[in-house]
């Protein structure tokens, strides 16, 4: 079989969340967008469910509704991207809870589903979503007279411990939401990891669950085998790939593996990437086609059917450092090709 095999560990996930929640004495919920970073949203919330997540966030009222099919009535769930124009009956049949953004949304929701619960997010300084301070100082009342479930906002820095941003925001969430008698979430992974006083009443972790850092203590999500289609003899001087961007220095044993930039596996990393076959490192040579990447297997005494590129070795934040990027987006651009397996 020409695809790779994506090994999904679920009890990996819920123990994550476990350790996650037993870091506060908060409810803590589960963030699951963006097809929950990924790996599946279905199968991540229900193991996250039957771990005792009660509620759940989202990116958009469509995965909001999709989420809703595979759970159930019972947990909530929330939309961060709020109450958006045509979102109005998705909201009303799957339930959703919209994270209202603006004095717009606000009177989107309450003309068109008076009495369906939302709750209100706030910007703090990150300046992406929310109500800055002053339209919510001038509509807070109006908004608490229709009992919001929830008031959150997010900060931008909270993998850097020491970043100023972290107490500024901080001190503006603590300023906007005083007196109200509602509860409040300010902390994903990170904010969570930075201590007691960013935790409210409730925290919302994405990535830790799925095993990226910020989260350092967090248990591996992901594995990923790639099978080997062909291996071939080279020459020195030989070259491998597109441009003949790599020539080999040695009488060199290369192996083309099945996957590519098609499947999620950032062109960008190239050479710095590896693969990995019994704790031995495997340089990626060449560049990354769409569907293949050749490795340098010269090495081994022996070709396995299959070389891993995400797992125990290598983590999906060390791939992300060969390409430049954050653990985030390795997750979140895994292709669609992949047989995943759930472990
Ligand atoms: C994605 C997201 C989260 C989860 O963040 P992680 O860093 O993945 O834990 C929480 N809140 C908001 C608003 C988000 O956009």
């Amino acid at each position: 079989m020409a695809s790779g095999r994506l090994s999904i560990d679920l009890n990996a996930i819920a123990a994550n969340w476990r350790s996650l929640n037993a870091r506060t004495d908060v409810e803590t919920a589960a963030v699951v967008k963006a097809d929950g970073y990924g790996l599946g949203s279905a199968r991540v919330a229900q193991a996250l469910a039957e771990a005792g997540v009660r509620r759940f966030f989202v990116a958009s009222a469509e995965e909001g509704a999709a989420l809703r099919q595979s759970l159930g009535e019972g947990p909530e769930i929330s939309v961060f991207s709020g109450h958006m124009a045509g979102d109005t009956s998705l909201i009303r049949q799957a339930q959703l809870t919209p994270m209202i953004n603006s004095l717009d949304q606000l009177l989107r929701h309450l003309d068109a589903l008076p009495g369906h619960g939302f709750g209100i997010q706030l910007d703090s300084g990150m300046n992406r979503l929310g109500l800055e301070p002053e339209e919510w100082a001038a509509i807070r009342e109006i908004a608490l007279e229709q009992r919001p479930r929830l008031i959150m906002s997010h900060l931008a820095c909270a993998d850097m411990p020491d970043h100023p941003m972290n107490r500024a925001q901080l001190a503006c969430f603590t300023q906007m939401t005083q007196g109200v008698d509602v509860p409040r979430s300010l902390a994903a992974t990170g904010g969570i990891l930075l201590g007691r006083e960013y935790h409210f009443e409730l925290t919302r972790p994405g990535i830790g669950l799925y095993g990226g850092l910020p989260f350092e203590a967090a248990m591996p999500v992901v594995r990923l085998d790639i099978p080997v289609i062909q291996t071939r003899q080279l020459a020195i001087g030989e070259s491998v790939g597109y441009a003949a961007a790599w020539t080999a220095a040695r009488v060199s044993k290369i192996a083309t593996i099945a996957a590519g930039y098609a499947d999620g596996l950032i062109r960008a990393m190239g050479p710095q990437a590896q693969l990995w076959h019994g704790g031995q490192a495997l340089p990626v040579v060449g560049r990354v086609s769409m569907d293949m990447i050749g490795v340098d297997v010269t090495d081994l005494p022996q070709t396995p059917p299959s070389l891993q590129l995400l797992g125990p070795d290598q983590g999906v934040d060390q791939l992300a450092a060969c390409a430049g990027t954050i653990g985030y987006e390795i997750l979140t651009s895994l292709g669609a090709r992949y047989h995943k397996a759930i472990v």
